[in-house]
């Protein structure tokens, strides 16, 4: 399953269960959330397991934003990589 499929597994999830984002100030406010709490895991040395777990909380934000932008977050990643190639 490529990024984008996971995205749109995660918006039909979230069509579903009625709670898409309704803007990206929202939803970037939870991003920070999210970082805030890796650190927490990492800072109090959390199982694996949680550390994981606030990470894929990350790539949630991120798709939500994609979603909200229409961006294809692999397709901007790929060049990204392909720009630091080059520097
Ligand atoms: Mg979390």
């Amino acid at each position: 399953m490529n990024l984008e499929e996971l995205k749109n597994k995660q918006i039909e999830q979230m069509k579903k269960k009625g709670c898409l984002p309704k803007t990206d100030i929202e939803v970037v406010l939870h991003l920070v959330e999210e970082v805030g709490e890796v650190c927490e895991a990492v800072r109090e040395k959390q199982p694996k397991e949680d550390f994981e777990g606030e990470l894929a909380d990350i790539l949630w934000q991120l798709n939500k934003i994609c979603w909200i932008h229409k961006i294809d977050l692999e397709e901007i990643f790929l060049k990204k990589l392909e720009k630091n190639a080059c520097r």
